[in-house]
């Protein structure tokens, strides 16, 4: 419907650099001592677990394209990635198998219901609908090409790894927390396989998804990673192409309509960058071509999203000049010089 290829994905991306390294730190260091007090929002507890968090945790970090790192706070605290996988696993299959073959197997459309709808399901003909919600991201799980439930966890353990720069390990507590409680995901797959939308057994999927959404990662490889999809595809610690750079484009535009569930129009509204939130609190925003702001706090709002998070990268976005729509006008920034 659209034509994809006019131009090199490089001649397509967005332009402009983050403020000099000093200030980056300055401003991160700002935002973590602004926010660090709020404590509105209540800690998930559905997957049991998760409900023994410190709500007072607090971590911000800025990976830049240049490899820049930028800290404040509690940046080394592991928790679990939960659906902030979703994003990585999306780019592998893009890769796999082809943006043309995951639109058509998931879709790309915000469902405007919560992540674990399963009305979502029976209100549109049993497509998942988007990689971002639990449906969508149970059947982008069973989309990559693997011959056995282990070996598609494999491919999800060792691609999100790569992401970081470093080999990612599952919280074992997490994930049997989450597997004896995940009846309804084990549902929403089931719909999803009586409308032959899934395609890989049902019960072996939710589990490698439930696998996925344990991995355990910090503030820091959350930046690290969103860097990567900023970046082309390349890990700017590592220097490793992950995944090629279409991959990136097409992973942030579903980001930026979907990642932060039925808040995602506000989000963009607000803050003006594809995202994509977890339940243990975990936030990614990425800047393409700039880099990537990992945060992580417990305290979640009503749609799952970590408030301290939110209010942290919506002043980062402003601060740091990352929001995709902003724009000052041509002859001002450019001395007035037309000709
Ligand atoms: N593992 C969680 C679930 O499936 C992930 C949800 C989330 O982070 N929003 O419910």
């Amino acid at each position: 419907m659209f034509e994809s290829d006019v131009l090199d994905v490089a001649q397509q991306s967005s332009t402009g650099a983050l403020p000099p390294g000093r200030r980056v730190d300055e401003l991160v260091t700002a935002a973590h001592a602004r926010y660090a007090s709020d404590d509105s929002g209540v800690v998930a507890d559905y997957i049991p677990v998760l409900g023994q968090a410190d709500p007072s945790w607090f971590g911000l970090s800025v990976v830049g394209v240049d490899g820049g790192v930028h800290e404040a706070g509690d940046t080394g605290i592991p928790f679990t990635i939960q659906s902030i996988s979703k994003a990585f696993v999306f780019a592998l299959a893009c890769q796999a198998i082809g943006h043309e073959r995951v639109h058509e197997r998931v879709g790309v459309n915000n469902t405007g219901l919560a992540f674990n709808s399963v009305i979502a399901v029976e209100l549109n003909a049993g497509s998942p609908m988007n990689p971002m919600v639990n449906p969508g991201a149970i059947a982008t799980t069973a989309l990559l090409p693997a011959a056995t439930s282990d070996e598609r966890w494999a491919v999800v353990c060792d691609g999100l790894s790569r992401f970081a720069g470093r080999p990612l390990e599952l919280d074992d507590e997490v994930y049997r927390s989450e597997s004896e409680t995940n009846h309804r995901n084990r549902a929403i797959a089931q719909l999803l396989h009586s409308y032959g939308r899934l395609d890989a057994d049902a019960d072996e999927t939710v589990d490698v998804y439930t696998r996925q959404c344990a991995l355990a990662v910090d503030a820091h490889d959350l930046a690290v990673m969103g860097a990567t999809l900023a970046d082309g595809g390349v890990n700017p610690l590592t220097g490793e192409q992950v995944v090629p750079a279409e991959v990136c484009r097409d992973t942030l535009a579903v980001l930026a309509s979907c990642g932060m569930y039925e808040r995602s129009g506000e989000w963009l509204f607000e803050i003006g960058l594809p995202a994509k939130s977890g339940v243990s609190g975990g936030i990614v925003a990425v800047s393409p071509g700039k880099g990537a702001v990992g945060a992580f706090s417990p305290r979640l709002d009503a749609a799952g999203n970590s408030v301290r998070g939110q209010r942290a990268c919506a002043y980062l976005s402003r601060a740091l000049g990352l929001n995709l729509f902003a724009s000052a006008r041509w002859a001002t920034s450019s001395n007035g010089d037309a000709s």
